[in-house]
């Protein structure tokens, strides 16, 4: 099957209940059963079911199933947002002294939770580029696990999974990838060789806006050394299924990070367009980029722009398109913000995969709180704008930032 057949035949649809073309919101906390025994089965593993809407919702494993098949892993488990997925899969597998390989030009929330995790013992080392040769120089015997975005928010850098998952490899490491920006649409990191996807399904995935959630990926395939990653103590029976059942079974059950129903379910409708969005946002965004660059707009960045230097890593592992984000230099902090002020469309907000244009001043919101290195490390200057694009029509999105910029001037 192709991917957008397959969002509306995979496996995990055809199976709700009453014939239901979409799974019913279990919009409840716990699950009653007539025989105690049951219920006892159910809290020890022993037989299917649900108990409490925290451990185990129908809905929300709904969605889970459909993600986990999209990306073909073993297992999901959806989070209450991104940050929780991120936390959790990090959680579940270090352990304080252990160290974590990561990019600088990564989402600012994560840059902010990797200094969370110093003050629990977990320290990170930073890349900035997505490169074998800056990656292997930062292994230590203490390193644990190498993370990075398969296309960074809001850096655009693009990492080359299968050239870093095999480096990983060679030392014994797992790779995490955050793939919310490529989105299962435009890679499937799990086959080119990462261990371990995350998405921030609140952005692409669901694709209107109207939920936070987050999901995590197992691929099932690393062989963990029990000795070496001794946060997964405890779980040697489970062998290459010891990531997701400690983090099903212990950390997400304890940290509580659940997804709502409602919210699980508002991301299996939007799911089922997310080819379709994918493919106009793509579209859209390219033909913003070229535009802007046209105009002599200055540091156009946009992964599948021929001045990009991802252009071909795009064209081999993203389909040959570069996502749904770009960004520019205004020139100055004011004309940044008076090009945000002048924009008609785009609005004004801090989100990106929404159906709707969306831009925003990183520098003074969502990379506020790290410091002025971290943010340079992530591409974000005074004068960066970031442009979620969005589906409208790309003749009124070039044209309207096209007026904004010369209102700007
Ligand atoms: C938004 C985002 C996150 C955080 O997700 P939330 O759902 O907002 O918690 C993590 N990584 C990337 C790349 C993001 O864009």
């Amino acid at each position: 099957m192709e991917f957008n057949t397959k969002l509306l035949h995979g496996q995990a649809v055809g199976s709700y209940p009453n014939g239901g073309t979409l799974p019913p919101i279990a919009q409840t906390n716990a699950f009653r059963y007539d025989c105690f025994e049951t219920l006892e089965k159910v809290f020890s593993h022993k037989a299917m079911g649900f108990a409490y809407s925290r451990i185990g919702n129908p809905t929300v494993a709904a969605f889970e199933q459909r993600i986990s098949e999209l990306e073909g892993g073993v297992g999901a488990i959806a989070t209450s947002s991104g940050m929780a997925a991120l936390s959790m899969a990090l959680l579940c597998i270090l352990s304080p002294g252990d160290e974590i390989i990561a990019g600088s030009g990564s989402y600012g929330g994560t840059i902010d939770l990797f200094g969370n995790l110093e003050k629990l013992g977990i320290h990170t080392r930073f890349f900035h580029e997505p490169t074998v040769e800056e990656i292997e120089p930062l292994i230590t015997p203490r390193t644990r696990v190498i993370f990075g975005e398969v296309i960074s928010n809001p850096s655009l850098r693009v990492m080359d999974v299968a050239a870093v998952a095999a480096l990983a490899h060679q030392h014994k490491l797992p790779l995490i990838v955050d793939s919310t920006t490529a989105t299962p649409y435009l890679a499937n990191p799990l086959a080119l060789g990462a261990d371990i996807v995350i998405h921030s399904s609140s952005k692409y995935i669901n694709g209107s806006g109207d939920a936070i959630s987050g999901v995590i990926v197992d691929g099932g395939k690393f062989p963990w050394d029990f000795s070496f990653h001794t946060a997964l103590q405890g779980f040697e029976k489970y062998k290459k299924l010891a990531f997701l059942t400690r983090l099903r079974t212990d950390i997400w059950e304890n940290f509580g990070g659940c997804l709502a129903p409602m919210n699980a379910f508002l991301n299996v409708v939007g799911l089922e367009t997310l080819g379709l969005r994918m493919s106009r946002i793509c579209e859209n965004a390219a033909a913003l980029a070229q535009a802007l660059e046209e105009a002599g707009v200055a540091e156009v960045r946009y992964p599948a722009l021929a001045s990009h230097p991802a252009h071909g890593l795009c064209a081999r592992q993203l389909r040959g398109m570069g996502g749904g984000i770009l960004t520019f230099r205004a020139g100055s902090k004011e004309k940044a913000v008076s090009i945000l002020n002048h924009l008609r469309y785009a609005a004004i907000a801090s989100n990106i995969g929404d159906v709707r244009t969306l831009v925003i001043h990183p520098a003074s919101t969502i990379a506020l709180k790290n410091t002025k290195e971290q943010r340079q490390a992530g591409g974000i200057y005074q004068d960066t704008i970031r442009v979620s694009v969005g589906i409208e029509d790309s003749k009124d999105l070039i044209q309207d930032f096209l007026q904004a910029i010369s209102a700007a001037e």
